[in-house]
């Protein structure tokens, strides 16, 4: 794991955590929700369509896509991009007010947003989530049992691009146990001189 030659800690508080769609990113992110509620999670707006248990507000803000475009026009997303045929983005102003009050702030976000983050805020810390193995990946994705075969199929292919994007993170952390990725994020946040190692 590459932890040196950032910039010091003080310019550390945004992280984005990014990696291939079932790697487990949404899981990490509930698992910092319910034991970490110091770290502030940035909402997305996405045009997809709430699944099952999902509640506007707190996993995203969901809207139609001429909501969407507004939000692209008024220059009021930080980062956006299209993902299986939906767009996410994050909405800028909430991520600069934690920033600025010193809130350490998470994104999670697909690579193409991280990559438009590293270009618009250098400063922040971008973290790959990988899984255990290919296979466990691929396991996952058809194991969600929410998406149609040609849904997972693309999603499958967006994986394989994504894994291959690892070399542009500043780090990785391999998915085996969501509250071991937890912890590593939460002292790379806070305190990353206390964290050397990653599996
Ligand atoms: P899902 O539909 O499974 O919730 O998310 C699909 C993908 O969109 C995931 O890879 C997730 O990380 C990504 N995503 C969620 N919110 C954002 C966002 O605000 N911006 C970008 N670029 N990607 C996002």
């Amino acid at each position: 794991m590459r932890v040196g030659g950032f910039l010091p800690s003080s310019d550390r508080r945004l992280t984005v955590l990014s990696g291939p769609s079932g790697v487990g990113k949404s899981t990490v992110v509930a698992e910092l929700r319910r034991a970490h509620p110091a770290v502030w999670l940035s909402v997305s707006v996405t045009t997809r369509r709430p699944r099952p248990g999902e509640v506007h507000g707190v996993h995203y803000f969901f809207v139609d896509g001429e909501g969407f475009d507004r939000l692209v026009e008024r220059g009021e997303l930080l980062e956006w991009a299209e993902f299986a045929g939906n767009r996410y983005g994050t909405p800028r102003q909430a991520v600069l007010d934690k920033l600025a009050a010193g809130v350490p702030t998470l994104l999670e976000i697909d690579l193409e947003g991280a990559r438009q983050v590293r270009r618009s805020m250098p400063e922040a810390l971008l973290v790959f989530l990988a899984p255990p193995s290919w296979e466990e990946l691929e396991k996952r994705l058809r194991g969600r049992g929410t998406e149609p075969e040609d849904v997972i199929a693309r999603r499958l292919a967006a994986g394989r691009v994504e894994m291959a994007a690892e070399h542009e993170f500043d780090l990785t952390l391999v998915n085996t146990d969501v509250k071991d990725v937890c912890r590593r994020l939460i002292a790379l946040m806070t305190d990353p001189q206390g964290v050397t190692t990653s599996t």
